[in-house]
């Protein structure tokens, strides 16, 4: 099977489910990589020590920018003249963008969101969450390429091999855009729940705490420090339920579940969270759950491995001091 994998990036940083796609198109065999941009060539490299065997490598300034127009034209332009069988990409707004637009140039599908994918006889099929999660579907797809976006940390990266080298093709890039950046805004780039092995998460609860004999505000600082702490030391990022970020204690970018990131970390801890439905659906691929809650009824404990029947207040702060300790931090 010709498989391809893009090389998701901004500005040179990749998005890591990069990586694990060019594990996963291995299974397959050989692996060519697709590294667009500008002043990128290191990416190649590295595209080539996580396992890539080729790297079709377009390095143009007008690529600089991600323009989803100029990158769909050059991936199109490549796969109509190479006929590949597979393009994967890894799960993101740019990628699955991209793949859409590709797709419809090149008259193929795009499954998206994929956290399986086996090849039976010549068949490729794909295992996706649908319904919040509650299904999983399988699905394939008929026309060839087939576009298929892998969930971030559904597949495992594969190990780096320092020095490793491949064959590195320089490609074209194709220009053609009808939109050009003006400039950026910087975000909260704190937030890298995608990518994090442990995420700590808080809710509404974290600004309940009446013997503070503060306003919820200020109660809700208090309890979101005692949150950052604990990830902080566990090497984690901070996460928050939509009430804790409708409170305006967390920003949006920060919130996990239906309406905010779906994350899919080894360890998420939930501090006075109740684990409403559209909560639950985020953290379904968590590998272990804890819980943190006041009331030994919240919804949380269903599908927490490990529950605290406790105050976050007082609670969160042992835990922290423990891992501390354990860790030697
Ligand atoms: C269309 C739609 C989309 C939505 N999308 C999302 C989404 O993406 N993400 C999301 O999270 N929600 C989402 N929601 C909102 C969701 O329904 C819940 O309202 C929200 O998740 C509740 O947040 P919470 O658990 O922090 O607050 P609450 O439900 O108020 O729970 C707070 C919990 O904290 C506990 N607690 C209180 N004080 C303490 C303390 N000191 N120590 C320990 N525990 C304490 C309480 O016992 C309680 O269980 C969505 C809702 C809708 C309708």
């Amino acid at each position: 099977m010709k498989t391809w994998v893009y090389i998701d990036h901004f500005k040179g940083e990749v998005v890591s489910a990069s990586w694990e796609a060019i594990g996963v198109g291995k299974t397959f065999g050989p692996v060519t990589a697709l590294v667009f941009g500008s002043g990128i060539e290191a990416l190649a490299q590295a595209a080539f020590e996580f396992g890539a065997d080729e790297v079709l490598l377009a390095d143009d300034a007008a690529l600089a920018d991600f323009r989803a127009e100029a990158v769909a034209s050059t991936l199109t332009a490549l796969a109509a003249a190479s006929t590949p069988d597979l393009i994967l990409l890894p799960t993101t707004f740019r990628a699955k963008e991209l793949a859409a637009m590709c797709a419809i140039d090149l008259q193929t599908g795009v499954l998206v969101d994929v956290t399986a994918l086996e090849a039976e006889a010549d068949q490729l099929i794909a295992t996706r969450p649908i319904y919040e999660g509650k299904l999983f579907e399988k699905a394939t797809c008929a026309a060839k390429p087939q576009f298929i976006t892998l969930r971030g940390r559904a597949f495992p990266r594969p190990a780096r091999e320092t020095g490793r080298s491949g064959r590195l093709i320089k490609v074209a890039a194709e220009a053609n855009a009808l939109t050009t950046v003006e400039g950026y805004a910087a975000g909260d780039s704190s937030a890298s729940l995608a990518d994090a092995s442990v995420i700590v998460s808080g809710g509404r609860g974290m600004s309940n705490n009446p013997s503070l004999g503060l306003d919820e505000n200020e109660t809700a600082k208090k309890g979101l420090g005692l949150v950052a702490e604990l990830a902080e030391v566990l090497g984690g990022a901070v996460g928050a339920s939509r009430a804790a970020v409708d409170g305006g204690y967390v920003p949006y970018s920060h919130q996990v579940g239906q309406t905010g990131k779906v994350v899919s970390p080894d360890l998420y801890i939930a501090a006075g969270i109740s684990g409403a439905i559209q909560h639950i659906v985020g953290i379904r691929s968590a590998k272990v759950v804890v819980a943190i809650n006041k009331d030994a009824e919240a919804p949380i404990f269903q599908v927490a491995r490990y529950g605290v029947v406790g105050d976050l207040f007082t609670f969160l702060p042992l835990l922290t001091e423990a891992f501390r300790k354990k860790l030697g931090k």
